[in-house]
């Protein structure tokens, strides 16, 4: 008998004793910085000389690990164990697969400022971000078991006098883990565990950005009892061993998150079909977002202000989810201008890893160098009111940038920056605001922060995004609460954390005997 599904309360860092048992984890993570990690396959440890080198995006000489780099030998290698793991791994019982994922997760539970400590140092967190980003992975784990033993179940079809039919779910091959570096943990885990409980063995190829952490998982797994070669760990460089994953004839599935223009092209490859395929590949693409808070006339104009502040400045504007546009009705543009700003001027920014800080860097070179770019622009398209220094002589740090009177139109109104910088456009009425609000390729997450129920239930029908927000911020989706996923150039709403996510690794087949 297993209890319903409970969300991992979040650490409450305000409490002396937490931050001091933080601080503690944080310091003995530091004493493991540097280490060597391996290619996992079959279970077996293997160590190369050519390496991914994590560093700490706040504190760029810091090394946090060295993880070898998988080839297209090691590739091929890990798709023969998925495979033969495959015919033992589906036919175990789905209690005990459920059972060792809840095993992980009470494992990652018990350790949890130390997972959390890893994320400050591989991903540069702020810790209340790490604390989230650790409970998230808890809770898909303790979701997706619980999903898996309802669906065991199947669903229920009509049998007739002379006839017994029988509707029920099955695992459909091995697949191929591509996750992002932004949730490094959360989602590493999420996406990894969903298709193992549906009895399918992956390949997890990790961000080269954040490998480390993604390997603890994998310790975690095998320590939980997964069989070998149930959960292969490649890393390596996308350029070298990205393609080769996705067309290999034996990937069913590519359970992917990250950017569109990635996203994009594993969804165009994996449609071709490879000599010796036999089926078609699965394409789950979680992908970008240009995501708009909507505040009309009749908001609380406070509330406004925070949600467009914490969504837009939250981990850097680092998730996929971060608000990057604020449209706001002309009557009261410029105070919620005004109170964003005060509200901007007392945010901290520093080392996550020294101190309690609300944003810390961005994550790379690359990141840093496209985020000023685009603040370069946002000179051209707007009125810089609030930000626009950026430095990375020790990390990678951007302050938080606010432009006023964007053209909706314009590039830093349509193109993903993922970084912190947010863009305020003006409307004079609520069909504005919603056009606005629709007029990008994308289709992820946005909030509407208003008193009229009228418009409320407009945006209900017409914002057209995946994850909709009324009169709070647009971030911050909980496992089971919130189910994740977008809509249009955002990908194919999969609604990670939700009822429908583990169909995506399983085929539906009935059985249907005459007697
Ligand atoms: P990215 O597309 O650069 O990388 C994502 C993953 O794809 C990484 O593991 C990377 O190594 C791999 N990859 C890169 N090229 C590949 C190739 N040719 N073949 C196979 N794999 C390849 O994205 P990122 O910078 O890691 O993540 C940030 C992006 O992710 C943003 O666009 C963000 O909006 C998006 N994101 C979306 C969601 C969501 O749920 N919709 C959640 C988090 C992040």
């Amino acid at each position: 008998m297993v209890l319903p599904f409970k969300h991992e309360p979040f650490t409450d860092f305000k409490v002396e004793e937490n931050r001091k048992q933080f601080e503690a984890a944080l310091s003995a993570v530091r004493t493991e910085l540097g280490k060597e990690y391996p290619i996992v396959i079959n279970g077996e440890k293997i160590y190369t000389d050519d390496k991914l080198v994590s560093i700490n995006p706040s504190n760029k000489d810091e090394v946090i690990g060295k993880v070898s780099k998988a080839t297209k030998e090691h590739v091929e290698q890990a798709f023969a164990s998925a495979v033969e793991a495959y015919e033992k791994w589906r036919k175990v019982p789905v209690e005990d697969r459920a059972h060792i994922l809840f095993r992980a997760a009470a494992i990652v539970r018990r350790r949890k400022h130390e997972f959390s400590a890893w994320l400050v140092h591989d991903a540069g967190k702020p810790w209340d971000q790490a604390d989230g980003d650790t409970a998230e992975g808890i809770d898909f784990l303790e979701y997706y078991g619980r999903q898996m033993l309802e669906l065991e179940k199947g669903k229920p079809v009509v049998d007739r006098a002379n006839e017994n039919n029988k509707y029920f779910y099955k695992a459909m091959g091995p697949g191929v883990v591509i996750p992002p570096w932004n949730f490094a943990f959360a989602i590493v885990c999420g996406t990894a565990a969903a298709p193992i409980v549906a009895g399918n063995p992956v390949l997890l190829k990790p961000s080269e950005n954040t490998p480390v952490i993604a390997y603890k998982l994998v310790e975690v797994l095998e320590e939980a009892g997964l069989p070998k070669g149930v959960l292969n760990f490649v890393p390596g460089d996308p350029k070298e061993i990205g393609d080769y994953l996705v067309d290999h004839k034996d990937t069913h599935f590519i359970n992917f998150t990250g950017s569109r223009a990635t996203g994009v092209r594993i969804f165009e490859r994996a449609a071709k079909i490879q000599e010796g395929q036999q089926h078609l590949k699965r394409v789950i693409a979680e992908m970008g977002g240009k995501d708009t808070i909507i505040v009309d006339e009749t908001a609380d104009l406070d509330l406004a202000a925070e949600s467009i502040v914490h969504s837009a400045f939250g981990f850097s504007g680092q998730k996929c989810s971060a608000c990057s546009r604020a449209v706001i009705h002309e009557d009261v543009y410029d105070e919620v201008l005004e109170k964003s700003i005060e509200i901007a001027k007392t945010l901290t920014i520093g080392n996550p890893s020294e101190e309690n800080v609300y944003m810390a860097s961005v994550v790379n070179q690359t990141q840093f160098d496209k985020i000023k770019n685009y603040i370069e622009i946002g000179k051209e398209e707007g009125e810089l009111v609030f930000g626009g220094e950026a430095d990375d002589s020790k990390g990678f740090f951007v302050h938080p940038t606010i432009f006023k009177d964007v053209d909706p139109n314009a590039r830093i109104m349509q193109e993903e920056i993922f970084g912190p910088v947010v863009a305020f456009s003006k409307a004079k009425d609520f069909d504005e605001l919603l056009e606005i609000a629709n007029n990008t390729e994308y289709g992820l997450t946005g909030a509407v922060i208003s008193t009229n129920r009228d418009h409320l239930e407009r945006a209900r029908e017409d914002f057209h995004v995946g994850n909709l927000y009324f009169n709070r911020g647009c971030t911050a989706a909980i496992v089971g609460y919130q189910p994740f996923g977008g809509f249009k150039m955002s990908g194919t709403d999969s609604k990670a954390g939700g009822p429908d996510y583990l169909q995506h690794f399983l085929e539906a087949k009935i059985v249907s005997e005459q007697f």
